[in-house]
């Protein structure tokens, strides 16, 4: 018989995509034995909504450009290509669909985005064909407790190395004429350039 694929879905607003995302979804197939993860930049992001984000389609290119040197590393426009707001269950559904009852999904996350999970539209369908992969990230803690028991279950905590970088660090250092190299792909770091991206506050 045909082993389960393990699938990881590492969602984001990437804008712009960096090493911090890089090196957790890298950690997270390597530790939990993921056939692949599939990048989903966000459409329009329901909790960014009070600065301006990067139009989808450029997002989306900064995201292939970033994962080319990945063979288990692929992305997908669904979430960009909708014009309404994708919640992550939404997407996770069509994922779940697409691959059917063959696979098991898992969705790779930022442990300080662990807690607002709880407040997710639908979680209780979600967790019953979702797990999650928590990385921890300098600066929050997580704290299991906070968790509702049901949730508690499907989350699997990770250390990946500590990272602080951050999207919005990166646009603030391009905003004042800071260097940004070696923090992101240098493919990434060109386009942002190429492209005049962050030049303007936010
Ligand atoms: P912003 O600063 O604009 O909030 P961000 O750097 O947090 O951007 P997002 O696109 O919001 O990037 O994050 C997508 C996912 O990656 C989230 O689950 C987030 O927790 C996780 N993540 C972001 N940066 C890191 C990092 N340095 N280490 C580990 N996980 C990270
Ligand atoms: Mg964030």
């Amino acid at each position: 018989m045909r082993q389960k694929q393990r699938i990881g879905i590492m969602g984001g607003t990437f804008d712009p995509i960096h090493f911090g995302h890089l090196v957790t979804a890298e950690a997270a197939r390597h530790r939990f034995d993921l056939t692949k993860v599939i990048f989903v930049p966000s459409g329009h992001p329901p909790h960014k909504q009070n600065r301006p984000v990067t139009p989808g389609a450029e997002r989306l290119m900064m995201t292939l450009l970033a994962t080319v040197a990945n063979a288990h590393f692929v992305v997908s426009p669904w979430e960009v290509d909708r014009p309404q707001m994708s919640y992550t269950y939404d997407t996770m559904q069509a994922f779940h669909r697409e691959y059917g009852e063959q696979a098991e999904l898992f969705f790779i996350t930022g442990a300080d985005a662990v807690l607002e999970i709880m407040q997710w539209r639908k979680i209780d369908e979600l967790i019953d064909f979702c797990s999650f992969i928590a990385a921890t990230r300098p600066g929050y803690r997580l704290d299991g407790a906070a968790l509702s028991h049901k949730l508690a279950e499907k989350v699997a905590l990770m250390e990946v190395p500590a990272l602080a970088i951050s999207s919005s660090d990166i646009r603030h250092r391009v905003r004042q004429g800071e260097p940004i190299k070696y923090l992101l792909p240098e493919t990434v770091e060109m386009y942002i350039y190429k492209h005049g991206l962050y030049q303007k506050a936010e």
